[in-house]
């Protein structure tokens, strides 16, 4: 195993390990209900962690940390980690969400399936399955004097909280008796009030200089369809309330979240110790830790954002390559690896961080540039002509057989094969009319102010030959050039004795017109064009970069031809490519650039 970075979480851990502090727990639910099932098998697992997205939306890549971090820890410290939908807010969620979250887990290359005591058990877990209890606490917490049915407007709630120097006033309906409130409590239940017009609420302190505490919100009347409920519940527990009780119930240790919860804790503890205290829930009780939130330049995460996103249609879908998504990242061509290594690599602290993409880009080279079989592609096509071609090789139509490896440093990879014939397709940037000073690739011969002619330039085809540039031919009217020409210079045949006589000082790469095989590329970059989208309050929007994806109708050597969807290549010179796995065909083959190479190609 890779040593990993430490940090203040793993701190945290090791010391609960060393202290015992989460041995000989114990479950105090009712056996039977849907949470006494969910803690599982108790003992064997020390440490439990949870993962806990709202199944409202797809995951990003500030997911990708937190699964990272929660299932990283859980493995490290040889506990387990819950995957646990929170799905608490019947409108916004949907079983599609939960599908693609499951999936996107998996293919991030982490189980919610787990080895405990010898045995595989599922932790897959969802809030909603704790509905009863919940109620049945928020009952006990009525009876105890600690919750109450507040009937005020919703205005009338938000004008009485105070703020950071005004203490909150008391609501009329705060001091009714438990009697009165465990009734209307249970007509809320039973669907005698309308929507919006009560909630519960916990009886705190509304003097709290922490806003929370003054008095939350812990169930509305929402009379909506839930996806894994129906229509059984008409009142529906708040986020701040439901999550405590989760974890509890799952008998989690280390509850870890990001720091936007940090205000949120002393609810936590308050909310679980009188659940304790009732008799509900049992000692050792679940912590909240939380860590930096993890950005990435040039990237935006907030699901509203990346909806918009969507819906505007700025991006093709929830899994443009663009998107960072994991299903975006996925079709891009983005490995679980490489976006854990950046997860890990990040490490948790007690602060947010940007991290500049080129970290990403790092991680996926150091991962592909083993593995990613080469190829020779080319991008924006050019043609050029080998005029003398029949005269060093007998005919037009003569076909040089030409390999090279499949992988550098990977001989058991074995050989590509493909042919080298008279007309040839190049990059277009490879040739100059006019070479700037530097340019190494092809330019034709040129006349010289006291008139004398310099040839022109040699290039080496990579494991082909070197040829002379002698011309090209133009479109007079519209000035494109549509060929360039050449000459094979005889005896330097790669891989033949005396090949490297002649010196040369660059290298091109190309493909034959007669086996190449033409495909559609999507040059893929930075969605926005700035490292902050939204900086200092600017719309994201207007920083989209207008060249996020450029399509090129480009040649690929034959190798390619028979590539599955999925498949990830080095384009020698190019970067890093992968088949689309939606769009591309063996008849139709599409490819996306997941990244360039670190160096740009020596001119
Ligand atoms: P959004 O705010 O975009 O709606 P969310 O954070 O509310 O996203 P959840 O589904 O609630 O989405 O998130 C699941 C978990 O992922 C939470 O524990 C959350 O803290 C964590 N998470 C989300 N974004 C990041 C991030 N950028 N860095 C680290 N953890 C994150
Ligand atoms: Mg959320
Ligand atoms: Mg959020």
């Amino acid at each position: 195993a890779v040593a990993k970075p430490s940090n203040f979480l793993r701190g945290i851990i090791e010391r609960d390990l060393e202290a015992g502090t989460y041995q000989g727990r114990r479950f105090a639910g009712t056996p039977g209900d849907a949470a006494h099932h969910a803690a599982g098998p108790l003992d064997a697992a020390k440490v439990r962690t949870r993962f806990p997205p709202e199944p409202n939306g797809y995951l990003h890549v500030g997911h990708a940390k937190s699964i990272c971090l929660n299932f990283g820890l859980a493995r490290d410290y040889g506990g387990v980690c819950h995957l646990r939908f929170d799905d608490t807010n019947p409108e916004k969620e949907e079983q599609e969400y939960v599908d693609a979250i499951k999936e996107a887990v998996h293919w991030l290359g982490f189980d919610w399936n787990a080895e405990v005591g010898g045995q595989t058990t599922s932790h897959l877990f969802y809030a909603s399955h704790y509905f009863d209890f919940m109620y049945r606490a928020a009952e006990a917490l009525v009876t105890a004097g600690l919750a109450y049915v507040d009937e005020q407007s919703a205005e009338e709630m938000r004008a009485n909280r105070g703020d950071f120097t005004t203490p909150g006033t008391p609501s009329v309906y705060r001091s009714r008796t438990p009697e009165e409130n465990l009734a209307r409590l249970r007509q809320m239940r039973d669907g005698e009030l309308a929507d919006g017009a009560a909630v519960l609420r916990a009886k705190i302190d509304l003097a709290s200089p922490n806003i929370n505490l003054r008095d939350p919100t812990l169930y509305r009347i929402k009379r909506a369809t839930h996806h894994n409920t129906g229509d059984r519940w008409c009142i529906y527990p708040m986020y701040t309330y439901a999550h405590p009780i989760e974890d509890a119930l799952e008998q989690i240790t280390h509850s870890i979240c990001t720091l936007e919860f940090e205000d949120q804790r002393p609810f936590y503890d308050w909310l679980l110790e009188n659940l304790a205290t009732l008799g509900l829930l049992a000692h050792p009780l679940p912590r909240q830790h939380e860590f930096g939130r993890l950005n990435l330049s040039y990237v935006v995460t907030s699901k509203r954002k990346l909806r918009q996103l969507v819906e505007e249609g700025h991006v093709a879908g929830w899994d443009d390559p663009r998107m960072p998504t994991l299903f975006g990242m996925r079709r891009r061509g983005y490995t679980p690896a490489a976006i854990r290594a950046m997860a890990d690599g990040s490490g948790a602290s007690k602060s947010n961080i940007w991290l500049d993409y080129s970290v990403l880009d790092g991680c996926l080279r150091n991962d592909l540039e083993g593995q990613a079989p080469r190829a020779m592609a080319v991008l924006d096509p050019l043609k050029l002509v080998l005029t003398n071609w029949a005269e060093v090789y007998g005919s037009d139509e003569h076909l040089e057989p030409c390999t090279a490896p499949a992988h550098p440093a990977r001989p058991e990879l074995g050989e590509r094969r493909f042919m080298l014939g008279k007309e040839l397709w190049i990059e277009r940037d490879d040739f100059e009319m006019e070479p700037p000073k530097g340019f190494f690739r092809l330019f034709p011969p040129r006349l010289l102010p006291d008139g004398d002619v310099t040839p022109g330039n040699r290039v080496r085809l990579k494991y082909g030959l070197v040829i002379e540039c002698t011309g090209y031919e133009i479109n007079q009217h519209t000035g494109e050039i549509y060929n360039v020409l050449a000459r094979v210079v005889p005896d330097t045949r790669s891989g033949t004795p005396g090949a490297d006589a002649v010196k040369v000082k660059g290298t091109i790469t190309w493909v034959a017109a007669a086996d190449g095989v033409p495909a559609t590329l999507n040059l893929y970059d930075r969605l926005y064009s700035e490292p902050q989208p939204e900086a200092g309050g600017r719309d994201h929007l207007t920083v989209l970069n207008p060249k996020s994806k450029v399509v090129t109708q480009g040649w690929l050597e034959p190798s390619l031809a028979g590539a599955p969807r999925e498949a990830r290549y080095q384009f020698e010179r190019h970067g890093y490519f992968i088949s689309d796995r939606i769009d591309h065909s063996a008849e139709a083959p599409v490819f996306n650039r997941i990244t360039t190479l670190r160096d740009s190609w020596a001119a």
